[in-house]
Protein backbone atom coordinates (compact mmCIF):
# COMPACT_ATOMS: atom_id res chain seq x y z
CA UNK A 1 0.00 0.00 0.00
CA UNK A 2 1.52 3.28 -0.98
CA UNK A 3 0.03 7.02 -2.33
CA UNK A 4 1.64 8.65 -5.06
CA UNK A 5 0.98 12.40 -5.57
CA UNK A 6 1.33 14.22 -8.68
CA UNK A 7 2.83 17.42 -8.50
CA UNK A 8 2.50 19.79 -11.61
CA UNK A 9 5.07 22.12 -12.68
CA UNK A 10 3.93 25.23 -14.67
CA UNK A 11 5.94 27.59 -15.46
CA UNK A 12 9.83 27.02 -13.61
CA UNK A 13 7.70 26.76 -10.57
CA UNK A 14 5.07 24.09 -8.79
CA UNK A 15 1.82 24.87 -9.08
CA UNK A 16 0.56 26.08 -5.90
CA UNK A 17 -2.36 23.90 -5.65
CA UNK A 18 0.54 20.82 -5.96
CA UNK A 19 1.32 21.89 -2.30
CA UNK A 20 -1.95 21.44 -1.32
CA UNK A 21 -2.22 17.97 -2.65
CA UNK A 22 1.00 16.68 -1.04
CA UNK A 23 -0.24 18.25 2.54
CA UNK A 24 -3.64 15.99 1.78
CA UNK A 25 -1.20 13.01 0.61
CA UNK A 26 0.93 13.31 3.78
CA UNK A 27 -2.33 13.74 5.98
CA UNK A 28 -3.84 9.84 4.38
CA UNK A 29 -0.67 8.34 4.51
CA UNK A 30 -0.22 8.90 8.17
CA UNK A 31 -3.37 7.38 9.04
CA UNK A 32 -2.99 4.35 6.98
CA UNK A 33 0.90 4.41 8.32
CA UNK A 34 1.68 3.58 4.53
CA UNK A 35 4.53 5.21 2.46
CA UNK A 36 4.07 8.88 0.38
CA UNK A 37 5.39 9.52 -3.02
CA UNK A 38 5.77 12.28 -5.15
CA UNK A 39 6.24 12.40 -9.16
CA UNK A 40 6.41 14.74 -11.79
CA UNK A 41 6.69 14.86 -15.25
CA UNK A 42 9.22 16.34 -17.22
CA UNK A 43 12.24 16.78 -18.92
CA UNK A 44 15.33 17.39 -16.34
CA UNK A 45 12.91 18.26 -13.13
CA UNK A 46 15.28 16.21 -10.69
CA UNK A 47 16.85 19.21 -9.61
CA UNK A 48 13.89 21.14 -8.58
CA UNK A 49 12.37 18.23 -6.92
CA UNK A 50 14.73 19.21 -3.98
CA UNK A 51 11.74 21.52 -2.89
CA UNK A 52 9.33 18.70 -3.01
CA UNK A 53 11.42 16.28 -0.59
CA UNK A 54 11.89 19.52 1.88
CA UNK A 55 8.32 18.12 3.30
CA UNK A 56 8.02 14.90 4.59
CA UNK A 57 7.54 11.99 1.78
CA UNK A 58 9.42 9.14 1.28
CA UNK A 59 10.73 9.67 -2.27
CA UNK A 60 9.88 12.06 -5.14
CA UNK A 61 10.06 10.49 -8.66
CA UNK A 62 11.34 12.34 -11.55
CA UNK A 63 9.53 10.98 -14.91
CA UNK A 64 12.36 11.70 -17.33
CA UNK A 65 12.15 12.00 -21.03
CA UNK A 66 12.58 15.28 -23.32
CA UNK A 67 9.82 14.20 -25.06
CA UNK A 68 7.67 15.04 -21.86
CA UNK A 69 9.61 18.59 -21.45
CA UNK A 70 6.37 19.81 -23.19
CA UNK A 71 2.77 18.58 -21.73
CA UNK A 72 0.68 16.49 -23.33
CA UNK A 73 -1.72 14.04 -22.16
CA UNK A 74 -0.77 10.94 -24.35
CA UNK A 75 2.80 11.62 -23.05
CA UNK A 76 1.96 12.07 -19.47
CA UNK A 77 -0.42 9.45 -19.04
CA UNK A 78 2.23 7.04 -20.48
CA UNK A 79 4.72 8.55 -17.53
CA UNK A 80 2.09 8.03 -14.99
CA UNK A 81 1.24 4.68 -15.96
CA UNK A 82 5.05 3.38 -15.70
CA UNK A 83 5.21 4.59 -12.03
CA UNK A 84 1.99 3.01 -11.16
CA UNK A 85 3.95 -0.13 -12.47
CA UNK A 86 6.73 0.80 -10.32
CA UNK A 87 5.38 1.73 -7.06
CA UNK A 88 1.83 0.10 -7.23
CA UNK A 89 -0.06 3.01 -5.62
CA UNK A 90 -3.39 2.12 -3.29
CA UNK A 91 -4.52 6.14 -4.76
CA UNK A 92 -3.16 8.39 -6.85
CA UNK A 93 -3.85 11.34 -5.68
CA UNK A 94 -3.96 15.23 -8.28
CA UNK A 95 -3.99 18.60 -7.64
CA UNK A 96 -7.78 19.74 -9.47
CA UNK A 97 -5.70 21.94 -11.67
CA UNK A 98 -6.80 22.43 -15.63
CA UNK A 99 -4.18 20.40 -16.57
CA UNK A 100 -5.19 17.17 -14.57
CA UNK A 101 -8.60 17.81 -16.01
CA UNK A 102 -7.23 17.00 -19.47
CA UNK A 103 -5.02 13.58 -18.43
CA UNK A 104 -6.41 12.39 -15.68
CA UNK A 105 -9.45 10.76 -16.95
CA UNK A 106 -7.39 9.05 -19.83
CA UNK A 107 -5.29 7.90 -16.96
CA UNK A 108 -7.61 6.34 -15.08
CA UNK A 109 -9.68 5.02 -17.86
CA UNK A 110 -6.84 3.52 -19.45
CA UNK A 111 -6.39 1.31 -15.91
CA UNK A 112 -11.00 0.73 -16.62
CA UNK A 113 -10.20 2.30 -12.72
CA UNK A 114 -12.39 5.64 -11.72
CA UNK A 115 -11.96 8.93 -10.89
CA UNK A 116 -13.20 10.97 -8.39
CA UNK A 117 -12.60 14.72 -9.42
CA UNK A 118 -13.06 17.62 -7.60
CA UNK A 119 -13.20 15.88 -3.80
CA UNK A 120 -13.34 18.46 -1.09
CA UNK A 121 -12.26 15.91 1.18
CA UNK A 122 -11.27 12.52 2.26
CA UNK A 123 -12.51 9.97 4.34
CA UNK A 124 -11.39 7.20 5.82
CA UNK A 125 -13.47 4.69 7.90
CA UNK A 126 -11.91 1.74 9.35
CA UNK A 127 -9.33 1.97 6.84
CA UNK A 128 -11.45 2.52 3.86
CA UNK A 129 -10.90 5.21 1.73
CA UNK A 130 -14.10 8.05 1.02
CA UNK A 131 -14.13 11.02 -0.56
CA UNK A 132 -16.59 13.81 -0.34
CA UNK A 133 -17.78 15.61 -3.70
CA UNK A 134 -19.60 19.32 -4.15
CA UNK A 135 -23.19 18.64 -6.32
CA UNK A 136 -25.53 21.02 -7.16
CA UNK A 137 -23.55 23.69 -6.44
CA UNK A 138 -22.40 22.88 -3.83
CA UNK A 139 -25.82 22.77 -2.28
CA UNK A 140 -24.97 18.60 -1.11
CA UNK A 141 -22.21 16.73 -0.15
CA UNK A 142 -21.61 13.74 -1.44
CA UNK A 143 -19.96 10.68 -0.15
CA UNK A 144 -18.26 8.57 -2.55
CA UNK A 145 -16.57 5.46 -1.21
CA UNK A 146 -14.34 3.44 -3.71
CA UNK A 147 -14.80 -0.63 -4.58
CA UNK A 148 -12.74 -2.58 -6.23
CA UNK A 149 -8.87 -3.31 -7.22
CA UNK A 150 -6.33 0.00 -6.42
CA UNK A 151 -5.23 1.75 -7.56
CA UNK A 152 -7.57 4.30 -7.20
CA UNK A 153 -7.67 8.32 -8.46
CA UNK A 154 -8.68 11.32 -6.80
CA UNK A 155 -8.41 14.83 -7.52
CA UNK A 156 -8.70 17.48 -4.64
CA UNK A 157 -10.38 20.93 -5.25
CA UNK A 158 -8.54 24.58 -4.71
CA UNK A 159 -8.07 25.43 -1.03
CA UNK A 160 -9.43 21.74 0.36
CA UNK A 161 -6.26 21.09 1.83
CA UNK A 162 -3.97 23.70 3.10
CA UNK A 163 -0.50 23.61 1.64
CA UNK A 164 0.70 25.53 5.27
CA UNK A 165 0.36 22.60 7.02
CA UNK A 166 2.72 20.57 5.10
CA UNK A 167 4.88 18.55 7.51
CA UNK A 168 8.66 19.72 6.81
CA UNK A 169 11.34 16.29 6.14
CA UNK A 170 12.65 14.56 9.09
CA UNK A 171 14.83 13.19 6.85
CA UNK A 172 15.79 14.50 3.16
CA UNK A 173 13.91 11.74 0.95
CA UNK A 174 15.62 10.30 -2.24
CA UNK A 175 15.02 11.62 -5.75
CA UNK A 176 14.52 9.01 -8.30
CA UNK A 177 14.51 9.76 -12.33
CA UNK A 178 12.67 7.16 -14.04
CA UNK A 179 13.24 7.42 -17.97
CA UNK A 180 9.79 6.49 -19.40
CA UNK A 181 10.07 4.74 -22.30
CA UNK A 182 7.99 6.58 -24.66
CA UNK A 183 8.12 7.00 -28.71
CA UNK A 184 7.50 10.02 -30.56
CA UNK A 185 4.55 8.07 -32.66
CA UNK A 186 2.53 8.30 -29.62
CA UNK A 187 2.17 11.53 -28.76
CA UNK A 188 -0.67 12.76 -30.77
CA UNK A 189 -0.94 16.23 -29.94
CA UNK A 190 1.18 19.04 -29.44
CA UNK A 191 0.12 21.39 -26.60
CA UNK A 192 0.22 24.90 -27.68
CA UNK A 193 1.57 27.59 -24.57
CA UNK A 194 -0.95 27.16 -21.18
CA UNK A 195 -4.27 29.95 -21.30
CA UNK A 196 -3.49 32.99 -19.74
CA UNK A 197 -5.52 35.95 -20.04
CA UNK A 198 -3.42 38.23 -22.79
CA UNK A 199 -2.65 41.10 -20.84
CA UNK A 200 -2.99 40.98 -17.11
CA UNK A 201 -1.23 36.96 -17.21
CA UNK A 202 -4.06 36.27 -14.50
CA UNK A 203 -4.00 32.57 -12.74
CA UNK A 204 -6.19 33.44 -9.90
CA UNK A 205 -5.90 29.70 -8.76
CA UNK A 206 -1.86 30.79 -7.64
CA UNK A 207 -2.78 33.92 -6.35
CA UNK A 208 -1.63 35.08 -3.24
CA UNK A 209 -4.15 38.17 -2.65
CA UNK A 210 -7.49 38.34 -4.43
CA UNK A 211 -9.51 41.92 -4.12
CA UNK A 212 -13.27 40.78 -5.20
CA UNK A 213 -15.57 43.00 -6.52
CA UNK A 214 -19.77 42.38 -6.18
CA UNK A 215 -22.31 44.07 -7.05
CA UNK A 216 -22.41 46.93 -4.11
CA UNK A 217 -19.45 48.01 -6.56
CA UNK A 218 -23.09 49.90 -8.59
CA UNK A 219 -21.21 51.18 -11.71
CA UNK A 220 -18.57 49.74 -14.26
CA UNK A 221 -16.66 52.85 -13.42
CA UNK A 222 -15.95 52.36 -9.72
CA UNK A 223 -14.14 49.05 -10.63
CA UNK A 224 -11.28 50.96 -10.68
CA UNK A 225 -11.71 51.42 -7.18
CA UNK A 226 -11.06 47.76 -6.73
CA UNK A 227 -7.97 48.11 -9.20
CA UNK A 228 -6.43 50.86 -7.34
CA UNK A 229 -6.75 48.77 -3.96
CA UNK A 230 -5.66 45.18 -5.61
CA UNK A 231 -2.65 47.02 -6.94
CA UNK A 232 -1.93 48.80 -3.42
CA UNK A 233 -1.73 45.34 -2.04
CA UNK A 234 0.10 43.55 -4.68
CA UNK A 235 -3.48 41.42 -5.41
CA UNK A 236 -5.69 39.90 -8.35
CA UNK A 237 -8.55 41.59 -9.58
CA UNK A 238 -11.81 39.55 -9.16
CA UNK A 239 -15.76 39.48 -8.90
CA UNK A 240 -18.73 37.94 -8.40
CA UNK A 241 -20.70 36.65 -11.19
CA UNK A 242 -23.20 39.45 -12.10
CA UNK A 243 -19.76 41.63 -12.45
CA UNK A 244 -18.93 39.76 -15.39
CA UNK A 245 -21.97 39.17 -16.55
CA UNK A 246 -22.52 42.89 -17.08
CA UNK A 247 -19.16 42.64 -19.02
CA UNK A 248 -17.58 45.28 -16.27
CA UNK A 249 -14.80 42.34 -16.16
CA UNK A 250 -13.68 39.10 -18.24
CA UNK A 251 -15.59 35.90 -17.20
CA UNK A 252 -11.82 34.64 -16.47
CA UNK A 253 -11.87 36.95 -13.44
CA UNK A 254 -15.22 35.40 -12.08
CA UNK A 255 -14.98 33.57 -8.54
CA UNK A 256 -17.31 30.87 -7.89
CA UNK A 257 -19.60 27.60 -8.98
CA UNK A 258 -19.37 28.80 -12.37
CA UNK A 259 -16.28 30.52 -12.39
CA UNK A 260 -12.95 29.91 -10.57
CA UNK A 261 -12.29 28.30 -7.66
CA UNK A 262 -9.32 30.45 -5.64
CA UNK A 263 -7.30 29.55 -2.17
CA UNK A 264 -5.33 32.49 -1.56
CA UNK A 265 -3.70 33.54 1.64
CA UNK A 266 -6.03 36.97 1.64
CA UNK A 267 -9.48 37.18 -0.34
CA UNK A 268 -10.39 41.19 0.54
CA UNK A 269 -14.80 40.91 -0.64
CA UNK A 270 -15.97 44.39 -1.64
CA UNK A 271 -19.79 44.59 -1.83
CA UNK A 272 -20.36 41.22 -1.97
CA UNK A 273 -23.27 39.53 -0.18
CA UNK A 274 -22.06 35.87 0.52
CA UNK A 275 -24.58 33.77 -2.09
CA UNK A 276 -23.31 30.21 -2.07
CA UNK A 277 -22.48 30.44 -5.66
CA UNK A 278 -19.91 32.53 -4.79
CA UNK A 279 -18.70 31.20 -1.82
CA UNK A 280 -17.79 27.93 -3.09
CA UNK A 281 -15.24 29.06 -5.22
CA UNK A 282 -13.55 31.17 -2.30
CA UNK A 283 -14.11 29.42 0.74
CA UNK A 284 -10.49 28.37 1.06
CA UNK A 285 -9.34 31.38 1.41
CA UNK A 286 -6.89 31.65 4.49
CA UNK A 287 -8.11 35.05 5.48
CA UNK A 288 -11.21 36.70 4.29
CA UNK A 289 -12.09 40.21 4.51
CA UNK A 290 -15.80 41.50 3.78
CA UNK A 291 -16.34 45.06 3.37
CA UNK A 292 -20.03 45.63 2.86
CA UNK A 293 -22.87 48.07 4.36
CA UNK A 294 -25.58 45.15 5.11
CA UNK A 295 -23.79 43.95 8.38
CA UNK A 296 -26.34 40.68 8.07
CA UNK A 297 -25.05 39.65 4.90
CA UNK A 298 -24.38 36.16 4.53
CA UNK A 299 -20.56 36.86 3.76
CA UNK A 300 -19.88 38.10 7.46
CA UNK A 301 -20.36 34.35 8.60
CA UNK A 302 -17.82 33.31 6.61
CA UNK A 303 -15.24 36.45 6.82
CA UNK A 304 -12.20 36.41 9.48
CA UNK A 305 -12.21 40.60 9.35
CA UNK A 306 -15.86 42.38 8.22
CA UNK A 307 -16.16 46.18 8.14
CA UNK A 308 -20.03 46.70 7.67
CA UNK A 309 -19.25 50.15 6.12
CA UNK A 310 -19.96 51.79 2.64
CA UNK A 311 -17.02 51.02 0.46
CA UNK A 312 -16.57 53.88 -1.24
CA UNK A 313 -15.88 55.21 2.02
CA UNK A 314 -13.87 52.48 3.28
CA UNK A 315 -11.98 51.37 0.14
CA UNK A 316 -10.22 55.03 -1.45
CA UNK A 317 -9.10 55.55 2.45
CA UNK A 318 -7.98 51.75 2.79
CA UNK A 319 -5.51 52.43 -0.42
CA UNK A 320 -4.11 55.40 0.41
CA UNK A 321 -3.07 54.20 3.75
CA UNK A 322 -1.41 51.08 2.32
CA UNK A 323 -0.06 53.38 -0.33
CA UNK A 324 1.48 55.70 2.13
CA UNK A 325 2.92 52.61 4.43
CA UNK A 326 4.47 51.65 1.13
CA UNK A 327 6.47 54.83 0.59
C1 LIG B 1 -26.42 28.32 -11.58
C2 LIG B 1 -25.85 29.54 -10.92
C3 LIG B 1 -24.48 29.70 -10.93
C4 LIG B 1 -23.91 30.83 -10.33
N1 LIG B 1 -22.57 30.97 -10.32
C5 LIG B 1 -22.03 32.01 -9.68
C6 LIG B 1 -20.60 32.17 -9.59
O1 LIG B 1 -19.83 31.37 -10.12
N2 LIG B 1 -20.11 33.23 -8.93
C7 LIG B 1 -20.92 34.17 -8.31
O2 LIG B 1 -20.38 35.11 -7.72
N3 LIG B 1 -22.25 34.04 -8.41
C8 LIG B 1 -22.82 33.01 -9.07
N4 LIG B 1 -24.17 32.94 -9.17
C9 LIG B 1 -24.98 34.07 -8.70
C10 LIG B 1 -25.21 34.10 -7.21
O3 LIG B 1 -26.36 33.34 -6.89
C11 LIG B 1 -25.43 35.54 -6.71
O4 LIG B 1 -26.51 36.10 -7.42
C12 LIG B 1 -24.21 36.43 -6.87
O5 LIG B 1 -23.07 35.80 -6.31
C13 LIG B 1 -24.44 37.76 -6.18
O6 LIG B 1 -23.38 38.60 -6.45
P1 LIG B 1 -23.07 39.84 -5.50
O7 LIG B 1 -22.77 39.34 -4.14
O8 LIG B 1 -22.04 40.66 -6.20
O9 LIG B 1 -24.42 40.69 -5.56
P2 LIG B 1 -25.57 40.87 -4.48
O10 LIG B 1 -26.05 39.58 -3.96
O11 LIG B 1 -26.55 41.80 -5.11
O12 LIG B 1 -24.83 41.59 -3.28
C14 LIG B 1 -24.36 42.90 -3.34
C15 LIG B 1 -23.89 43.27 -1.94
O13 LIG B 1 -23.33 44.54 -1.95
C16 LIG B 1 -23.65 45.21 -0.76
N5 LIG B 1 -23.55 46.64 -0.99
C17 LIG B 1 -24.35 47.42 -1.75
N6 LIG B 1 -23.90 48.69 -1.75
C18 LIG B 1 -22.80 48.73 -0.97
C19 LIG B 1 -21.91 49.75 -0.58
N7 LIG B 1 -22.04 51.01 -1.01
N8 LIG B 1 -20.88 49.41 0.25
C20 LIG B 1 -20.73 48.15 0.69
N9 LIG B 1 -21.56 47.13 0.35
C21 LIG B 1 -22.58 47.43 -0.48
C22 LIG B 1 -25.06 44.75 -0.43
O14 LIG B 1 -25.32 44.88 0.95
C23 LIG B 1 -25.03 43.30 -0.90
O15 LIG B 1 -24.73 42.42 0.15
C24 LIG B 1 -24.75 31.80 -9.74
C25 LIG B 1 -26.13 31.63 -9.75
C26 LIG B 1 -26.67 30.51 -10.33
C27 LIG B 1 -28.17 30.32 -10.31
Amino acid sequence: MSILVFIERQAERWHPMSWEALAAGQQIARELNVPLYAAAVGAGLAAALAEVTANRLDRAVALDNELLRDYSADGFVIALRQAIDKFSPTLVLFPHTYQVRDFAPNLAASLKRPFVSDAVAVRLTDGRLGFVRQMYQGKLHADVTLDGEPPFFASLQSGSFRADQLQPAGQTAPVETLTVAIDPSQIRTRSEAPFRESKGEVDLSSARIIVSVGRGIKEEDNIGLARELAEAIGGELAASRPICDNGWLPLERQIGSSGQTVSPKLYVALGISGAIQHVVGMKGSQTIVAINRDPTAPIFELADYGVAADLFEIVPALTKALRAAAE
